[in-house]
């Protein structure tokens, strides 16, 4: 069975995805995500120019021996594009092998280890009232488990926290999305956001007393203070929260020195996630050697598909470092149905970030993962259970958009988003 066709599929309902949909001889049909939110068009690019015409007439079966030949094979190694494009060539070869099968792909990957996996939303607000409004109705939605993102008190506009104006441009229901954050906006270049970090600091650990006065011990709330932070100011932060008992902290320091998390970790218990920007097992080897982590962020679609994510997921075991797979909106239907497949399955598995994507996303991709008590399932269809509509997604052509940039609000100096 070998591979005749390798489309590249471009569609922006409500915001923008690449997908891979590879044709087999025996005419069965796989779906790969390549979305790399604010950079679409370079995936496409080296999908189309550079790994489309590769593949044709490969032997489909052929995973593992595809992945070693497209990364070994490029030479100039790794790299978010390079990655992505990779990860969505390896998935639809998984989604074929898994419908040839008969089965959901959770099957090939050693089958179901529990009952679904434990989804976080995402509960945020201008100020507490709004943000407790929003924890209640994540609650009422049947999240288990919720991240805590506010307003920072004389700053306009800040990372994680919904606004009316952003919130879901694609879904026709919209009073629903309301704490929906979609931070990628269509536009010819990236909104300017403002930074404080000293406001931030003192700001965060009072929002986590409020939330554990208001609703109490036992709920699990996670916190993104998305790599804005030093490493000194870190720890501070962890410390500071240690008594609100936080599931965990995510991307405390910019990702690209992960030394840094050794200065954190000396420093307090608070449970850290990283990696979601990561893309190969590589950079997690220092982090997982003297257990600086215990959560891993890296999705399917950016960490080189299921064959590579495995492979980091097993690593991560023998240090005791569970998945925290990232999951927001630019992760398409097809990239969150396989962290489910690989999540129910992994013996590590930790927490699924979960962002419902808009109506008209999943009018696109048909997807059969379903959320229900928290937990997220992804079906028994066979494959991946996702099944694009090419009518569908035509009805909804690119457009450019891009992340926020961000300037400190002192000085108007660049910083990190
Ligand atoms: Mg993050």
């Amino acid at each position: 069975m070998t591979i005749t066709a390798a489309e590249v599929l471009v569609s922006s309902p409500g915001r923008n995805f690449v997908t891979v949909r590879i044709t087999t001889s025996a005419g069965v049909t796989g779906l790969g995500d390549a979305t790399v939110n604010g950079r679409e068009l370079a995936v496409v690019s080296y999908l189309r120019d550079h790994l489309v015409p590769l593949l044709i007439g490969r032997d489909a079966h052929a995973i593992e021996d595809t992945w070693q030949y497209l990364y070994r094979g490029a030479y100039w190694r790794r790299g978010p594009i390079t990655m992505a494009a990779i990860a969505a060539v390896d998935t639809a070869l998984w989604d074929i092998k898994a419908k040839l099968a008969g089965m959901p792909l959770y099957q090939l990957l050693g089958g179901r280890s529990r009952r679904g996996c434990l989804a976080y939303g995402h509960a945020s607000g201008a100020d507490l009232p709004e943000l407790f409004d929003s924890v209640r109705a994540h609650l009422g939605q049947g999240y288990r488990a919720i991240r805590i993102q506010t307003g920072i008190p004389g700053l306009s506009s800040v990372y994680g926290v919904a606004s009316s104006s952003n919130a879901h441009v694609g879904d026709a229901a919209g009073a629903t999305s309301r704490y929906d954050h979609e931070p990628a906006r269509r536009s010819a270049v990236p909104v300017e956001e403002e930074w404080d970090t000293r406001a931030y600091l003192r700001h965060a650990p009072r929002v986590f007393e409020a939330v554990r006065n208001e609703f109490g011990p036992e709920l699990p709330l996670l916190h993104d203070a998305h790599h804005r932070l030093t490493p000194i100011q870190a720890a501070r932060l962890g410390k500071e929260l240690e008594p609100y008992d936080l599931f965990w902290l995510e991307d405390v320091t910019p990702a690209e020195n992960t030394a840094m998390l050794r200065r954190v970790r000396e420093h307090t218990t608070t449970p850290l996630a990283i990696g979601e920007v990561f893309n190969t097992i590589w950079d997690y080897r220092e982090l997982f050697e003297e257990q600086l982590i215990d959560y891993v962020r890296s999705p399917v679609t950016h960490a080189g598909g299921i064959t590579a994510l495995r492979r980091i997921f097993d690593y991560a075991a023998v240090y005791q470092i569970k998945s925290g797979v990232h999951g927001p909106t630019d992760v398409s239907p097809v990239g969150l149905a396989a962290a489910l497949h690989l999540g129910i399955a992994i013996p590590n598995f930790g927490i699924q970030e979960y962002m419902k994507h808009s109506a008209a996303t999943d009018e696109v991709f048909r997807p059969a993962y379903r959320f229900a008590d928290g937990l997220l399932d992804p079906g028994e269809e066979p494959g991946l259970g996702v099944d694009y509509d090419d009518e569908a997604g035509a009805a909804h052509p690119y457009e450019p958009a891009y992340l926020p940039v961000n300037r400190l609000k002192l000085d108007g100096s660049m910083h990190d988003w």
